[in-house]
């Protein structure tokens, strides 16, 4: 294998600091801060290594420093000739900021769970959540960008998931990414009570392509098994880790190491990492976006 060769996306936290409290969240708890010229150091690194679409995520991405900071950022990575993203929950971000990223950001991805904002509140996100989605996805949408949504599909919105169909389609999202809530080992009881059974999953899972099918969306459904051993995830110290299933359908994080110091090598031979999985999934030349 050319390892060189490979063209694949990655997801970055830049940050582990969010000003959401979502019952879901797995995010790394690490409050120490990256500083500016590592991040950049850490952009021009997977450069190298053949990133070639760079999802920043976090936490809030947009707690990182600064907006400009983040918004500098995403300049950066597009002019190494990046695909860009930001997987934010839209609450500090303005129509104006879109205006800024005009050119900069490819995609921009805001999370909703449901378009009520009572089981929105219940999953802890706060109300008014939907409505500045809706205004920021119709905003960047008009901008030329690619809007896309992530959906977390927990026991309390299982049965909210099919009514958003209709929205998806209408507003013009490119993609639609449906995933089953993930539960970590260490969560405590309150959030193991979102666990979405395996076969329900697969039920709505059907349910929705039936519904999304031969439309312009690219639908993506990810279950607990697609979603382990294959993303490269960056932590907000630059340290790529992934997610693995031990017994009992339990996820164990793992770190592979720095991304200053990893190559693909090093990472496919993790015992954590399946590397079949990760060139299916995320080598770029099965991208569909592109
Ligand atoms: S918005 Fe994202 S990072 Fe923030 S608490 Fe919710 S899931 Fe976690």
């Amino acid at each position: 294998m050319m390892y060189s060769r490979i063209r694949f996306s990655a997801s970055w936290s830049i940050t582990s600091v969010c000003n959401y409290d979502c019952l879901y969240c797995y995010r790394y708890r690490d409050e120490k801060i990256l500083e500016v010229n590592e991040a950049y150091q850490i952009v021009d690194r997977l450069y190298e290594l053949g990133c070639r679409k760079l999802s920043l995520a976090g936490g809030e991405p947009l707690c990182w420093h600064s907006k400009n900071a983040v918004f500098d950022l995403v300049s950066h990575i597009k002019s190494k000739g990046m695909l860009t993203e930001l997987i934010t929950n839209g609450w500090f971000l303005e129509k104006g900021d879109l205006d800024v990223l005009k050119g900069r950001l490819d995609i921009l991805t805001i999370d909703v769970d449901s378009l009520c904002d009572q089981i929105q509140f219940q999953l802890g996100r706060p109300v008014g959540h939907i409505a500045r989605a809706k205004r920021l996805h119709l905003y960047a949408k008009k901008l030329g960008m690619k809007i896309k949504m992530n959906t977390v599909v927990t026991s309390v919105n299982f049965d909210c998931i099919p009514e958003m169909c209709n929205y998806v389609r209408e507003a013009g999202f490119y993609r639609w990414k449906i995933y089953q809530f993930m539960p970590i080992l260490d969560f405590s009881e309150k959030e193991r009570s979102l666990i979405v059974d395996k076969n329900a999953f697969e039920a709505l899972r059907k349910e929705i392509e039936h519904e999304m099918e031969n439309g312009a969306v690219s639908l993506v459904t990810e279950n607990n098994r697609q979603m382990a051993d294959s993303y490269m995830n960056i932590n907000p110290q630059g340290v790529i880790h992934t997610n693995r299933i031990r017994n009992k359908e339990q996820i164990i994080k793992y770190e592979i190491g720095k991304v200053s110091e990893v190559g693909l090598e090093k990472m496919f031979s993790h015992f954590a990492f399946d590397e079949d999985k990760f060139l299916r999934y995320h080598q770029m030349s099965n991208y569909l976006f592109v």
